[in-house]
């Protein structure tokens, strides 16, 4: 059975100590809450260790928003994933568009990035999703089958059951404007047969799928009560923790 997660995205956002305190807001909110989805925050760099001790991972999961596509070496700046592992997370967003758009991050270097995150026990949340141009011209399953078949189709059936995706709608990231629950679930099926095919069905109905795009409370149970729809990456709406609390509270 595929899991239900609603996963925060911070992005660059919020300096240490207002990092603790929000992940703390978070853990307490969950402690009364009985959520019916596992519930994760991706944090930058420096907030792991610090978020890691302040919060209990059997409630809320801690993950970084990238890793190097090496395991060590003279690569200054990087952050490996045996050092994200190392402070206690246990996932890792990889391949948001933002990387891709503003950090060059190909096919190429995310395939290696998903093998290190896997051998050093981190589960990646794979991010995918067409720009506003593939939307409009019709090419946008296409576009989202090939960021898939080429991110993650070298994984053996058992490594692509480690991984959870995010369909994003790069149109719908932090500009308000959501994907309608229709045009979401279609793509999420789509995403689904085209797992199907590599995998078989088994994998595919096992494999969680997050939408990720201007979601919001207002929005969110709408969103996931569309049968694909398996939870939601958030990036705004997760820096306040009564938003994040209120799509968590969606399911
Ligand atoms: C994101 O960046 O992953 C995201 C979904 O952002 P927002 O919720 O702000 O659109």
């Amino acid at each position: 059975m595929r899991k239900n997660i609603v996963a925060g995205n911070w992005k660059m956002n919020t300096t240490v100590a207002e990092g603790v305190a929000l992940a703390k807001e978070v853990n307490e909110a969950l402690a009364g809450a009985a959520p019916k989805c596992d519930v994760v925050v991706c944090v930058p760099f420096t907030h792991l260790c610090p978020v890691a001790a302040a919060i209990d991972q059997t409630r809320l999961g801690l993950g970084a928003e990238n890793c190097a596509d090496h395991k060590s070496g003279a690569y200054t700046g990087e952050v490996s994933a045996p050092m994200v592992a190392s402070t206690g997370a246990t996932y890792v967003i990889l391949g948001h568009s933002e990387r891709r758009q503003y950090y060059g991050e190909t096919s190429e270097t995310l395939r290696e990035k998903v093998a290190l995150a896997l051998e050093n026990g981190l589960t990646p949340i794979f991010c995918i999703g067409e720009v506003l141009e593939e939307r409009e011209n019709g090419t946008f399953n296409e576009v989202v089958r090939k960021q898939v078949e080429e991110g993650l189709f070298n994984l053996s059936a058992e490594d692509f059951g480690k991984i959870v995706l995010a369909y994003e709608p790069v149109w719908a990231i932090g500009t308000g404007k959501t994907a309608t629950p229709e045009q979401a679930e279609d793509m999420h099926a789509w995403i689904r047969s085209v797992i199907a095919g590599k995998y078989g069905n088994e994998v595919a109905e096992n494999t969680s799928i997050l939408y990720g795009g201007s979601c919001k409370p207002g929005n969110a149970a709408e969103l996931f009560a569309k049968p694909d729809i398996d939870g939601g990456l958030i990036g705004g709406a997760a820096l306040k923790c009564a938003d994040f609390m209120g799509i968590v509270n969606a399911f």
